[in-house]
């Protein structure tokens, strides 16, 4: 008899408003895995640094907080809580202030090293998808998938307008906002955003979420019929 597959650990990483929370979230639920959301763990942190009015560009404070502060991510399938000291901040992490200080802690080399363990002990025994932005390159190089997910950049500030419903001069700050926090996550000198080398690069800009979730499938259904 020989084992079952050992379940995969897929990787999607790409920019803000590519698609991938919400390809991540249904390709888990349509492997029955369990989706982990990376980037929810820097909101949370961020926001712990918010409510502690710590300075964003204080490594060794920002460190300290991680160190004690419990975050963690629904384990659910398909789902994507998260839980910080206990406390569901789901919602809370997705504002506005909270999206703009993850972007700036994010660049610390020593939160990211926490981050990355944690997030390495998750992947734990495989049946995981992450989606973040250095999942492929940096917390999982042997990932048995990696997805880089991109799309044009005028699209992506357009779908970020249309799921948070904003128009106008505001939808004009926002946009802003999301060009910067790209700029910030691709230059960062601690892993940036980038594919890893052995990722399938798959743009998005003019295929459908449907398309998007049935190329991944096929390369999902590669990946197991290899070892099998
Ligand atoms: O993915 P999301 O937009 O929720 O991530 C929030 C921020 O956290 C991003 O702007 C990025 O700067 C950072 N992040 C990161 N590495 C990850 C996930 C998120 O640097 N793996």
């Amino acid at each position: 008899m020989t084992d079952p597959p050992r379940k995969l650990i897929i990787a999607i990483d790409g920019p803000a408003g590519a698609g991938k929370s919400t390809i991540a979230s249904r390709l888990a639920r349509k492997l029955g895995y369990v989706n982990l959301e990376s980037g929810a763990m820097y909101r949370a942190l961020a926001l712990r640094a918010i409510e502690w009015d710590a300075s964003f560009d204080d490594e060794a404070a920002l460190l300290k907080m991680a160190q004690e502060s419990r975050i963690t991510l629904d384990r659910s399938i398909g789902g994507n809580r998260v839980l910080l000291n206990g406390k569901d901040v789901s919602q809370r992490i997705r504002e506005r202030d909270v999206t703009e200080a993850a972007s700036r802690i994010s660049v610390h080399p020593k939160v990211r090293e926490w981050m990355v363990a944690r997030q390495r002990e998750m992947g734990i025994g495989g049946g995981i998808v992450m989606e973040g932005r250095d999942i492929g390159t940096r917390v999982f190089p042997d990932a048995d998938l990696k997805i880089f997910l991109d799309a044009d950049p005028v699209i992506r500030e357009q779908r970020r307008l249309d799921q948070q419903q904003v128009k106008g001069a505001p939808a004009q700050a926002m946009a802003a906002e999301l060009r910067e926090r790209d700029r910030r996550d691709r230059t960062r000198a601690a892993s940036p955003l980038m594919a890893a080398d052995d990722a399938v690069v798959l743009d998005s800009t003019s295929m459908s979420e449907d398309e998007v979730l049935n190329r991944i499938g096929e390369l999902v259904e590669q990946r197991l019929a290899a070892r099998r």
